[in-house]
């Protein structure tokens, strides 16, 4: 009995032509969609957005078409719209007034982000906010954190000058944390790759009774080559150096698993991979590896090669976009950050 079951599956998985035709399950429109592995709809995606203190401001970026900074009351009329066509979740990033060599800005109770956040929530309650957390964006240097000064406090002589220093910037991530979460913020996303970030925002967050704020880690986040047009959007460049003694080496896929493992053990709910096209094989490695839902981030290069692409006629966007987020789905992604996130409500119809 036991054999001729085995040896029925042996056929059914290695029967030749003619006894299977694999086009009969692709003959009509509607056998495709009933044997279709995957699907996505607008309950996979977040959209991150990229606000600005001011009123009715949307200014758009040349490189990521389609994409704007925000003043925090345009942002919310946009998510009220995304609202109504399915969109439940937003990733915030900020484009501070004031920028100084640690990012005070990040932690300021009044700063941009914790205002959009409370704007979203009054208009928004059931929009569920996430807040990138870290300092890029808010220092003069344009690094992620403390950066190793002559003459500052927690200058270190046995680092070079300019080496970004871990442990001091682990209590601005916890400080600045605990701002975003009394805004309003149900998840913090640390993406800055410092060691023990996590685990900082984690305690820092417990100590002040946000317990139930949960904690989104970038936990694979490579120093790619496809940021490019972010840097535009968040206005955020590095002004010495690169990010490539902080962010991981795109040749590594063994350490992606590290990482993703120390940042599970210090208490990250979710983890992602970013970016996500050039890394299916580490999105699909960490989701073989770890049970917690994973997250995959489209970054601003993987969508402005589709927009320039599409825009000289050489490729079907719609088709193109889907295809990859597809991909990244396929690939084990529970959820994707991505600029296409209005489109997809569109295009899922
Ligand atoms: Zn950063």
């Amino acid at each position: 009995m036991s054999l001729r079951i085995e040896e029925r599956t042996r056929r059914s998985t290695t029967a030749a032509f003619p006894d299977v035709r694999m086009r009969r399950l692709r003959r009509t429109p509607a056998i495709r969609s009933l044997v279709r592995e995957t699907r996505l709809s607008m309950a996979d995606v977040i959209y991150p957005m990229f606000v600005r203190p001011g009123v009715d401001i949307e200014i758009p970026i040349r490189s990521m078409p389609g994409q704007s900074q925000w003043s925090p009351d345009r942002l919310v009329e946009e998510l009220r719209s995304l609202a109504d066509s399915g969109l439940t979740a937003v990733m915030l990033f900020g484009i501070p007034d004031h920028k100084d060599p640690y990012g005070s800005e990040n932690w300021n109770a009044h700063g941009i982000v914790p205002n959009a956040i409370r704007a979203i929530k009054s208009a928004l309650p059931d929009m569920l906010v996430i807040s990138d957390m870290c300092f890029c964006e808010y220092t003069d240097h344009g690094h992620c954190g403390v950066i190793n000064t002559p003459d500052h406090d927690h200058f270190n002589s046995a680092l070079e000058n300019g080496y970004l220093l871990n442990d001091p910037t682990l209590e601005l991530l916890g400080r600045a944390s605990i701002a975003h979460a009394e805004a309003g913020a149900d998840m913090i996303a640390p993406s800055g790759m410092i060691d023990g970030m996590v685990g900082a925002i984690r305690s820092a967050l417990d100590e002040s009774r946000f317990d139930h704020v949960g904690i989104m880690s970038y936990a694979a986040k490579f120093a790619s080559g496809f940021y490019g047009p972010f840097r535009e959007a968040a206005e955020s460049p590095p002004q010495f150096g690169d990010r490539s003694q902080y962010q991981m080496d795109p040749a590594n896929g063994r350490e992606a698993l590290r990482e993703t493992a120390i940042d599970v053990a210090e208490g990250a709910d979710v983890v992602m991979v970013k970016p996500a096209l050039p890394y299916l094989d580490v999105l699909r490695d960490v989701r073989a590896a770890f049970d917690l839902p994973v997250a995959a981030y489209q970054v601003s290069g993987e969508y402005a090669m589709l927009q320039a692409a599409a825009a000289q006629g050489w490729i079907d966007l719609d088709r193109c976009a889907m295809e990859s987020l597809t991909a990244i789905k396929r690939a084990g992604a529970d959820m994707i950050l991505t600029y296409f996130a209005p489109d997809v409500a569109r295009w899922t119809r």
